[in-house]
């Protein structure tokens, strides 16, 4: 009898390492060489984690072998602690943060402390797959509101308000947003803090980019909402480009009265999981110490991302018909193709016939079916060898 699969499962989808990665495997093992762009991953691009994040793991692997809390070690969450302090977030301690394995189980476990069957959480359109995906496991029912590529990718705030139901519970903030890169201006972000105030909604601000960006500032969004439940999001998969660590943490915020039943669920489900990947944990006390000197090497004059991300957007912007609103964040650019081209087709058919594996738009809730995501991590010659295939496969006849 054929093994039984949760009927949720068809509901969901995580295209980015779906069926066009399988195939790229298929076409490399054949001999192909496959220009790989459709993951937001430093490590596979070559740019190195800083020597301090990796010496804390090695010193201290002998001492983590055993588990630990289940919220993660005291000192790392001390280090978090103080992270958000530094940054103006006050009335906080070390039991508000839990560390987890990357933002990715954490918003699982945040989600699942947080839902009943029914309720709705907003998302931005287009978005990172994981919370759609986690809100429907969890039992919730995903509501997309509309980023405006006319408006520089950012939320229409009119769109928000009409998708707000009596179900919403939640609204997910992500900025610098994946995929287009957007940095979400104050003003805006103010906007969404108040919609949520005035519906009673939780936030839950996804910051994982806080510190990739380009000429533009960040803004901790519990800053803006001390009187509202609030969860902030953040990791060393980018920045510190240590995603194979799997460390990340999540910090719990608002007026205690209102969060305390809540942070007791959490720790339940967080204790359910026992610990965090232990020996990652420790990365976290210099990542943070540092993180403004490293910011400042990926980002500022002639950083690394930073030259590598402006030569990729240039080189993009080369191509005949292919329009891209400029990504003041993060390492991806989110192009419209040129007329007429559906993106899981257009996907499918340059990986076969150019070897370049991109995400289709659709695969990342953009309803219109007319995008692409690459990352910018690339190296540039790297990067301009796939524009060049791109521009290949848009100059055949019969491309779809
Ligand atoms: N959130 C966003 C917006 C992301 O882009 C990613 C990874 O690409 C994650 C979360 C997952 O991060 P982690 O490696 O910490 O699980």
């Amino acid at each position: 009898m054929a093994l039984k699969t949760a009927a949720r499962i068809s509901t969901i989808s995580y295209d980015i390492r779906g069926p066009l990665a399988a195939l790229a495997d298929e076409l490399e093992a054949e001999g192909r060489d496959i220009i790989r762009l459709h993951l937001g991953d430093p490590a596979e691009h070559g740019v190195a984690a800083p020597a301090a994040v990796l010496d804390a793991v090695r010193r201290n692997l002998d001492a983590s072998c055993g588990y630990a809390h289940s919220q993660g070690i005291p000192q790392a969450r001390d280090a978090v602690t103080a992270y958000y302090r530094d940054r103006g977030i006050d009335d906080i301690d070390p039991d508000d943060v839990t560390l987890g394995n990357g933002v990715s189980e954490l918003v699982q476990v945040a989600l699942h402390a947080l839902l009943d069957p029914g309720d709705q959480v907003l998302l931005p359109a287009p978005g990172y797959p994981l919370w759609a995906a986690a809100v429907t496991l969890a039992g919730g029912t995903p509501v997309h509101y509309r980023c405006d590529e006319n408006a520089d990718w950012i939320p229409d705030l009119a769109d928000l308000s009409a998708r707000t139901g009596p179900r919403t519970v939640a609204l997910v903030v992500n900025s610098p947003h994946n995929p287009t890169g957007a940095v979400w201006p104050a003003p805006v972000l103010h906007a969404m803090v108040e919609h949520a105030r005035a519906h009673g909604l939780t936030l839950l601000s996804d910051e994982i980019y806080a510190h990739i960006l380009y000429d533009a500032p960040h803004t901790v969004l519990a800053g803006l909402a001390p009187d509202l439940a609030c969860l902030t999001f953040g990791g060393l998969s980018k920045t510190h480009r240590v995603p194979g660590f799997r460390v990340g943490w999540m910090l719990l915020t608002g007026p205690r009265r209102h969060t305390a039943e809540y942070a007791r669920a959490l720790h339940l489900i967080a204790s359910l999981r026992l610990c965090p990947n232990v020996p990652a944990q420790h990365a976290i006390v210099p990542a943070l110490r540092d993180i403004e000197q490293t910011a400042r090497e990926l980002t500022g004059p002639g950083g690394v991302l930073r030259e590598r991300h402006r030569s990729a957007w240039r080189a993009l912007r080369g191509l005949p018909d292919v329009g891209c609103v400029r990504p003041r964040g993060a390492f991806y650019l989110f192009p419209r193709l040129p007329p007429g081209r559906r993106d899981g087709p257009f996907a499918r058919e340059l990986l076969r016939t150019q070897g370049v594996l991109v995400a289709p738009g659709s695969g990342l809730h953009h309803p219109k079916g007319d995008h692409i995501r690459l990352t910018s991590l690339a190296e540039p010659a790297r990067f301009a060898e796939a524009v060049t295939r791109i521009g290949l496969h848009l100059a055949s006849p019969n491309g779809p």
